[in-house]
């Protein structure tokens, strides 16, 4: 409570004998008191010092009490005043009261009266000054109140008992663009997104309180113009997070009334924006923005268990780019990466909604078709691909071929879960791989002998590589018309410790896509070369000696230079050499392969196309490469049949190269029946079982010493 020592009480009186009795009287009850004898006095005392209560004389000389009260009032110090007076008339009295003062005191006072009032004021007096103190407090609290919701860089609400907003914060414009005052009233459904109303519902009108009240529950909630939504979500909403509370006012028979609703709300659109590329990193290649091979393996794993209860079928497929490698060894990375963009935005193009595509690694790709019918769709998809890579593909000006390899698993034939339909279909694609490529092929149980085998193929070429377990087999190349072998062509052979021997077309492949063919291949061409050299030295034949080439050996760096080493170690000139290339090969990587064909045929090598007629059926290109033969498919020459009318094709083939002026040898000639049909035709030079089996070195040495009529009995034939 007040303590007097603290309050300073200003006397003021002109009469000094009233004056001092009343000094005395203050300070003996202990108050501390200053004294001023007249108006003017007091007004140097009150600006000198802080006066807590005036004892105020009305009637004095100069300077009245009125006046001082009226100077009090002016300048707002804050003074408690106590008239005492000898004036007793009511109408001094209101005036008084009215100026303020806090009581009127009539001369001659009581003592105990006086003592009394000057106490009762101090206490007023300190209870105000609580009071004002506590005003403020309250006024200030009530402002930082508004401010901190305002601010808030949450939503804050309230709904009323009907779902009603009545209050929101200033935070919502800035999220929704609704003003405040469009708010007030409105439902809380019309803002929120339509097929969030029902977790809408639950949460904006809850009742429960504390603990028990629901907390972040996520919804959609309406902004007034459309550009305010992030570019990922559902046009005009945005993505909040609501935590929301019941209010309840006491009433005064001690029941709780519910009034509505209170609740705090977060803009999460950040939030979600980054989930959102979170998850789409753990689910999709970025490269290729498909889906990687998690989310294959989510979605097939789905599939399959719809496909079971609906008893359907489905395919898995596994793709794989023929030669992607080589595509990033001699063009880098970068360059890879946009041809496998391309890639997969083509493939894209052959899928119906509901398949999914996606890159599993590297060059390869896995796609599932569900709900199909039977085999016959899954070909159909297959055929509609392999259609659609035909085109070339155009990547910072190089024009490229790219072929892939399509191996399929049926559900539930090939499997039942999704682990099994992959690898049966990676086993399958595998099969085409060894087959040349390019193709599509379903899966048979016979296969999966195979895929083992392949692996310890590979294992086993290593070693073979270091052991040298290869043998040249030579096949001759017969002109029919002078009966004379003007070349035999090396075909390589794998003689394996434990399998014995194994053909080309089992091995040649596994050994383009581990990079063995590079020294298996330079081998081959070297043994070769070393034999024709024997052949020459010791006057068996001088024919010309044909042998195969992969890609990988083209494309390789110093592919140009190792073979004039060679043709120059064995003393060989180039016209001794015919290299046998595929059209595959050339088209894919066309003009570094040109280029390299005419620094080899400018020192005489000759080149033939091998296979002619199985690859791309683009014919453009022939003008443009330094060839010199096209060896007819056997596939072609098998088609000779009796009837003439059928082989169209070799006829075709025939009229071309005579019409280019190329060289021609038929391929694969085992009846007597093509070797007169393809001689009437034109085509005079011919290989096959017809002429002769691929022999061993020593046994085609006795082939070339016979005379020309031995050589080949059939000479006269036509
Ligand atoms: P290619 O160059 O088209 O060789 C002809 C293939 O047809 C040889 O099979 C040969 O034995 C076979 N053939 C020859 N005449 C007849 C016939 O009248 N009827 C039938 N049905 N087949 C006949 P081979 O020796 O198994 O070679 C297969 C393929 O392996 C070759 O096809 C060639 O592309 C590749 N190849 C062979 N040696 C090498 C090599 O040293 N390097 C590379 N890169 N590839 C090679
Ligand atoms: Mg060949
Ligand atoms: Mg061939």
């Amino acid at each position: 409570m007040t303590n007097k020592n603290d309050q300073i009480i200003l006397l003021v009186d002109d009469e000094p004998r009233l004056l001092e009795s009343l000094r005395d009287l203050m300070t003996l009850n202990g108050f501390q008191v200053v004294t001023a004898s007249g108006g003017k006095e007091a007004l140097l005392v009150l600006n000198k010092q802080e006066i807590d209560l005036m004892l105020l004389d009305l009637k004095m000389p100069g300077f009245s009490g009125h006046q001082v009260m009226d100077y009090v009032e002016e300048n707002d110090f804050d003074t408690t005043v106590i008239v005492v007076s000898g004036e007793s008339s009511y109408d001094a009295m209101s005036q008084v009261l009215r100026r303020r003062a806090y009581d009127y005191i009539k001369k001659p006072y009581s003592p105990d009266e006086l003592l009394q009032t000057v106490e009762n004021a101090l206490i007023t007096r300190y209870l105000e000054k609580e009071n004002r103190l506590i005003l403020h407090q309250l006024q200030e609290s009530e402002k930082l109140h508004r401010y901190l919701v305002n601010s808030s860089p949450d939503i804050v609400y309230m709904l009323d008992d009907k779902g009603r907003f009545t209050f929101v914060n200033d935070c919502i414009v800035k999220v929704l663009g609704y003003n405040k005052d469009e708010l007030i009233g409105m439902h809380h459904e019309d803002i929120v997104f339509m097929e969030d109303t029902e977790q809408a519902r639950y949460v904006f009108n809850e009742r429960r309180t504390g603990e028990r009240a629901p907390r972040n529950v996520e919804l959609r909630l309406k902004c007034k113009d459309k550009d305010r939504s992030p570019k990922y979500f559902v046009t005009n909403t945005i993505p909040i997070e609501l935590t929301a509370t019941g209010v309840y006012r006491n009433k005064e028979s001690g029941k709780s009334q519910f009034i509505g609703t209170y609740g705090v709300a977060r803009d999460i659109t950040d939030r979600k924006e980054a989930e959102r590329t979170i998850n789409f990193q753990a689910y999709h290649d970025l490269l290729t923005r498909l889906p990687n091979r998690a989310l294959f393996k989510d979605r097939l794993n789905l599939a399959v268990a719809q496909a079971k209860r609906s008893s359907q079928r489905l395919a898995v497929m596994f793709l794989d780019l023929d030669r992607f490698k080589l595509v990033n060894d001699t063009l880098g990375h970068i360059f890879g990466d946009e041809l496998l963009q391309a890639v997969s935005h083509r493939l894209q193009q052959c899928l119906r909604e509901g398949d999914t595509l996606a890159r599993f690694g590297g060059d390869e790709f896995t796609l599932l078709l569900p709900q199909i019918y039977g085999q016959e769709d899954a070909e159909a998809i297959c055929k509609k691909i392999i259609h659609m890579l035909r085109e070339p593909f155009y990547v910072e000006g190089h024009e490229l071929y790219v072929t892939i390899s399509i191996g399929v698993a049926m559900y539930p034939h090939d499997g039942t879960n999704m682990d099994v339909l992959v690898k049966n279909a990676d086993i399958a694609m595998y099969h085409i791989k060894g087959r040349g490529k390019n193709d599509y092929q379903f899966f048979s149980r016979e296969m999966n002998d195979v895929s083992i085998q392949r692996l310890s193929l590979e294992r086993d070429m290593r070693k073979a590589v270091e052991d040298e377990q290869f043998v040249l087999h030579y096949q001759p190349q017969v002109d029919v018309v002078t009966g004379k072998i003007t070349a035999v062509e090396a075909l390589i052979r794998w003689q394996h410790p434990k399998l014995g021997i194994i053909a080309p077309s089992d091995f040649i492949s596994v050994a383009e896509d581990t990079g063995l063919i590079l020294p298996i291949g330079e081998w081959a061409i070297r043994n070769a070369c070393e034999t024709l050299r024997r052949w020459r030295d010791d006057g068996t034949s001088d024919v010309r000696m044909a042998v195969n080439l992969s890609a990988l050996q083209v494309e390789h760096r110093s592919f140009v230079k190792t073979l004039v080493k060679i043709l120059k170690d064995f003393g060989l000139s180039g016209k001794d050499l015919e290299l046998e290339i595929t059209e595959n090969l050339i088209m894919q990587d066309m003009e570094n392969t040109v280029q390299k064909l005419i620094q080899l045929t400018g020192s005489g090598i000759q080149i033939a196309i091998d296979d002619f007629g199985t690859g791309y059926s683009s014919l453009s290109y022939l003008q443009k490469l330094p060839i010199h033969t096209l060896k007819i498919d056997r596939s072609f020459v098998h088609e000779i049949k009796s009837n003439p009318e059928e082989a169209c094709i070799v006829d075709a083939i025939i009229a071309m190269a005579k019409g280019l002026k190329l060289n021609l040898i038929a391929e694969g000639v085992e009846t007597e029946e093509q070797v007169k049909y393809l001689h009437k035709r034109g085509c005079s030079e011919m290989q096959g079982f017809f002429f002769g089996k691929p022999i061993p070195e020593k046994k085609t040495r006795e082939l070339l010493i016979k005379k020309p009529f031995e050589q080949n009995p059939y000479s006269e034939v036509g």
